[in-house]
C-alpha cells in the first residue's frame, strides 16, 4: 500500500458511499501507484473535510473509492485573493503554485496595460492549483478565474474586501503595517507585469476607496516574488499562521 497518496475529487464524501475518480486518477492509483482493493487513499473535496477511503474497484480507466473515516472536518478559514498579471514562461505556474500552498481562496489572472502574455489557460492552471493543494494538505482548492480585464476586476471587486496593490513605484505603504489588525481572509492582492503598471493605473488605483497601495521594500522584485513575498506577510501578519 503505497502511503500518503492524497487525492482531490469532486464527489461528495460520506461514510459509505463509494465515489467515482477521474479516468486519470484511476490511471495513476493503478498504473502508477500499483494500488489494489483495500488499499488506503485520502481524498478531500472543498466541502467535507479529509477522509481516509480505501479502493473498492479499480481498472484501467475507472475506480471506485469507498470513504471510511473522516479524518479532518471542514475547518478551513478562507483565505486572500490573489489577482496577478500573468508572466512569461514558468513565472505564472510559480505563482499558482505558491498561491495554493500560502492559502490564497481565489487566483484571478489580470491583463493590464504592460502585460505581455496572452490569454492564460484556465483548465491548466486549474490543474496546477490541485496539485499544489493536494500535496500541502489543504482542504480546499482555490477558485482560478479566467483571464480578465483590470477594469472588469475593479468593476467587480466587492467593497468589503481591501484590495493591496503592491506598487514598486514607492507610493505605498509597509505591507506588514497595512494589514496590522486585519484579517487575510478578507484581503486581496494584485501583482503587475514584468513592466509594472502604467501611471494611468497607478493614478487610477490612488482614487479608489477599497484600495491601499503597498511597499514591498526598496528593492524590485519579480512579479512571481512579490506575489510569494506578499501572501507570506499576510499569512504571518494577519492569517493563519499565527
Ligand atoms: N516596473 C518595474 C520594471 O519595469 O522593472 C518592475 C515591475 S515588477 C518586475 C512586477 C510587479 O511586482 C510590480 O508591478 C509590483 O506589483 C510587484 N513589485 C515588485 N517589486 C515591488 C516592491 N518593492 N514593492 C511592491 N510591489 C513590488
Amino acid at each position: 500500500m503505497a502511503a500518503g497518496i492524497r487525492l482531490y475529487i469532486e464527489g461528495d464524501l460520506t461514510a459509505g458511499a463509494p465515489v467515482a475518480v477521474s479516468a486519470d486518477q484511476a490511471h495513476y492509483l493503478g498504473r502508477v501507484m500499483r494500488l489494489g482493493v483495500g488499499d488506503a487513499v485520502t481524498l478531500f473535496n472543498g466541502r467535507d473535510g479529509e477522509w481516509r477511503a480505501a479502493v473498492a474497484r479499480i481498472d484501467k480507466r475507472a475506480a471506485d473509492l469507498m470513504p471510511e473515516t473522516q479524518m479532518r472536518p471542514q475547518a478551513e478559514a478562507p483565505g486572500p485573493w490573489l489577482a496577478f498579471a500573468p508572466v512569461k514562461k514558468t513565472g505564472t505556474d510559480f505563482i499558482v503554485q505558491k498561491a495554493t500552498e500560502l492559502g490564497v481562496s481565489r487566483l484571478i489572472p489580470v491583463a493590464t496595460a504592460n502585460t505581455q502574455t496572452g490569454r492564460t489557460k484556465t483548465d491548466r492552471l486549474a490543474a496546477t492549483a490541485v496539485e499544489a493543494a493536494e500535496q500541502c494538505e489543504r482542504l480546499s482548492v482555490p477558485e482560478v478565474s479566467d483571464m480578465q480585464t483590470l477594469d472588469a476586476l475593479m468593476g467587480a471587486w466587492p467593497d468589503d474586501r481591501r484590495l493591496f496593490i503592491l506598487d514598486e513605484t514607492g507610493g505605498g505603504v509597509p505591507l506588514a503595517q497595512a494589514l496590522a489588525g486585519g484579517i487575510a481572509g478578507a484581503t486581496g492582492f494584485l501583482t503587475g507585469p514584468e513592466g509594472g503598471f502604467s501611471a494611468r493605473e497607478l493614478d487610477r488605483f490612488a482614487k479608489l476607496s477599497f484600495v491601499t497601495r503597498v511597499t514591498l521594500g526598496p528593492r524590485i522584485l519579480r512579479a512571481e516574488t512579490a506575489a510569494l513575498a506578499a501572501l507570506v506577510v499576510a499569512q504571518a501578519v494577519a492569517g493563519d499562521w499565527k
